[in-house]
């Protein structure tokens, strides 16, 4: 299973489709020009089912292959959504709306999941059914968590679930993957210290909360050198400390901090969580202020279930034969991970060449990488469930 010669012959109609979705962008939920235009081409590619407004503007399509005996349901995800950024590549398709560009490749992906619907709807070649996943608010509205809590995947029944993210850096061509968690979980914190302010020449009839807050930013490094296994990456950052005094002489009655954790690992995850509220409530105690602490959990871990990543690794190796299945996990956050903890997958990296990083106005994505990534996504769908 090379690349497919069908997705050459394809490669101009689904670089139109990508290059229309490039010069009209669009952010988190507000997709609805490119979820028309996605349920569109699927119902005229002849799917079995075109269902929009899941997760709000998601939209899943359905493709029975020439037999099922299998009674195996796969899905299959792109993301839809642009980023507010003002695009700067000088090319000819850039974006026509000021403010905003796909400088994540979200375009790509689409066009990519597009491509390999059209495909198996001509073909069928598989004993089975696929469920085509267009979500949209991957860049931080939570689109997946919201296509999942909408039911998508019991609606459909889907068993295993795969995604894709092109990336600047590794050659057109070639994939990166690796079992287990391959991008992190995203969350942040907010803290509250009220003491008794008052005069700053009488800090004894004050409950001075600066010295309380600077003592739990002293204490939560402690979470990251004393507490976690140095095995396992772990960030804490405190990153904004606000007090609402602005005086030289005033000890400020709240202080208030900000900050992030980024882990790898759900178990180390769970276990910051709730370190952090025990570290401050009880330094803020300790010192006679009280503290409360608002931890919200972003997106969570992007975990490759084992056997799962074996078989993207195997339809990646036919595609293409440049495979690194040990790629290095990255520390950003990817909204797939909730699919992903639904229904076991696997997520993995295509090559995109020499290009800007994500999400920097030169970035472009690149249309010879097309052909790849169509050719992996129809491929999970015939090795997973070959026709009877
Ligand atoms: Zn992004
Ligand atoms: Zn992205």
């Amino acid at each position: 299973m090379p690349v497919k010669n069908r997705f050459a012959e394809l490669l101009p109609e689904i670089t139109a489709w990508r290059r229309d979705f490039h010069q009209h962008p669009e952010l988190l939920f507000d997709v609805q020009r490119t979820a028309g235009r996605v349920a569109e081409l699927l119902r005229g590619f002849g799917c079995d089912e075109v269902v929009e407004g899941i997760g709000r503007t998601g939209v899943v399509g359905v493709i029975k292959g020439k037999t099922d005996t299998s009674g195996r349901v796969i899905g299959l995800r792109a993301d839809m959504d642009a980023l507010p950024i003002t695009e700067q590549t000088g090319v000819d398709y850039a974006s026509t709306i000021p403010g905003k560009m796909h400088a994540c490749g979200h375009d790509g992906h689409t066009a990519m999941l597009l491509g390999a619907a059209k495909y198996m709807a001509e073909t069928r070649n598989f004993d089975g059914t696929v469920v085509l996943i267009f979500q949209p608010a991957e860049e931080g509205g939570g689109g997946g968590r919201e296509m999942v809590a909408d039911g998508m995947m019991d609606r459909f029944g889907v068993q295993e679930v795969y995604g894709m993210h092109n990336m600047p850096g590794l050659p057109v061509g070639s994939f990166g993957i690796r079992p287990g968690a391959i991008m992190a979980a995203a969350d942040q914190f907010d803290v509250v210290i009220t003491g008794k302010g008052g005069h700053a020449a009488k800090p004894h009839e004050c409950v001075d909360t600066t010295v309380v807050a600077a003592h739990v930013i002293v204490a939560l490094q402690t979470i990251a050198s004393r507490n976690v296994d140095p095995m396992k990456q772990v960030v804490v950052s405190v990153c904004t400390v606000q007090t609402d005094s602005t005086a030289h002489n005033v000890i400020p009655q709240v202080v208030k901090l900000k900050g992030t954790v980024r882990t790898m690992d759900p178990e180390v995850q769970v276990f910051v969580e709730r370190r952090i509220s025990e570290i401050v409530e009880g330094t803020a105690h300790a010192l006679g202020a009280r503290a409360e602490v608002n931890y919200q959990r972003g997106y969570p871990v992007t975990v490759n279930a084992e056997a799962n990543t074996r078989h993207a690794v195997e339809v990646a190796r036919a595609v293409s034969g440049k495979v690194d299945d040990n790629t290095a996990p990255l520390m950003g956050a990817e909204d797939f991970s909730f699919m992903l903890n639904a229904r076991p997958g696997a997520y993995i990296f295509l090559g995109n060449g020499d290009t800007a990083m994500l999400h920097h106005p030169g970035y472009n994505f690149d249309d010879n990488a097309i052909p790849f990534g169509a050719s992996w996504y129809a491929g999970m769908v015939e090795a997973r469930m070959p026709a009877a």
